[in-house]
């Protein structure tokens, strides 16, 4: 892979792209612990902002905590760390992945000294599900695969394991000519996308499966939360059935990566609006507002990267 960006933030050093490595022997590589963050920096007329970058450090230490990872760095060093990379890299617009993972500390499931590796890495990157999806809606599935059931691997920690089952509802969306699958939990109700939260549109309500449903609670889904408030709408967090996605005004999913992509239909049912519908369009506008300064940051979600 060509490097994306001159450097990698690695355990607290500015280290060049190509040689930021780890061993093949990383606890990480073999058993999946690693807990990490995608984050954006947004180029506003204010300079580089990180959007909710502070709540994105205290989900990744949150993530570390499910796992016992001690890490050797403090939530202000590794907030510090995201902006000086950004700075380093010399970039107006971002996305940044730190990721804390066991490193070399043995070949045993649960090493007696477990070593905590830190590294951060800012590079440019577009809409993850495309920009044709962004304005016209993407076409999605709910896919055969669900999601992990409560007390087995825990969805509210952001964990490379969990991954896996974001790999397999995402392929095989892909390999069915979808844009993106969705999870249903092992109760047959609605969940998430592979990387996205979910949320439907009914008769001017939002409607978003709530915390209790394996989900990653996700900081883009609580921005629409409360931009959705912001406008009057009202906004339901609940246990909801999947056939509410046939029965959908609008279907949206969102994502640090993914931001804010209209579903146009899912298992080949289109929704009402059959695009982005008006609900959809008003918050999109409200949250790029948030970029351009037509929206006021009344929450302060942004941050500079350029300053401190
Ligand atoms: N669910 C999953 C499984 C994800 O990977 C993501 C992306 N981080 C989300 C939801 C959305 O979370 P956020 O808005 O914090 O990026």
């Amino acid at each position: 892979m060509p490097p994306l960006a001159d450097y990698i933030w690695m355990n607290g050093e500015m280290t060049p792209w190509a040689e930021a490595k780890v061993h093949v022997m990383s606890h990480a590589l073999h058993y999946g612990t690693s807990v990490f963050e995608g984050i954006r920096v947004y180029d506003t007329p204010d300079g580089p902002q990180g959007f909710r970058l502070t709540d994105h450090v205290r989900r990744l230490f949150d993530s570390a905590r499910i796992y016992h990872f001690a890490l050797p760095f403090t939530e202000d060093e590794v907030l510090d760390a995201c902006k000086a990379i950004v700075r380093a890299n010399g970039l107006k617009g971002a996305y940044l992945r730190p990721i804390a993972f066991l490193g070399e500390c043995g070949m045993g499931v649960t090493p007696a000294k477990p070593q905590v590796d830190v590294t951060i890495a800012a590079f440019p990157w577009g809409a993850y599900l495309g920009d044709e999806a962004l304005e016209k809606g993407m076409d999605a599935c709910v896919s055969s695969w669900q999601r992990a059931a409560p007390n087995t691997v825990p969805t509210g920690a952001k964990a490379g394991g969990n991954y896996l089952s974001s790999y397999l509802i995402g392929r095989e969306a892909r390999v069915g000519g979808f844009g993106e699958g969705i999870g249903l939990g092992v109760d047959g109700r609605l969940s998430e996308g592979a990387g996205e939260n979910l949320f439907i549109v009914r008769e001017g309500r939002i409607l978003t499966p709530s915390a209790a449903s394996s989900i990653l609670m996700g900081i883009t889904r609580d921005t629409v939360l409360q931009l959705a408030r912001d406008q009057g709408v009202e906004v339901v967090e609940q246990s909801l059935p999947r056939e509410m996605l046939y029965l959908a005004d609008e279907i949206f999913m969102t994502g640090t990566a993914a931001e804010i992509t209209p579903v146009r239909s899912v298992d080949g049912i289109a929704t009402r609006a059959n695009g982005p519908g008006p609900v959809t369009k008003a918050l999109n506008a409200a949250f790029r507002g948030l970029f351009t300064g037509d929206t006021p940051d009344r929450h302060g979600w942004l941050e500079p990267v350029y300053e401190g």
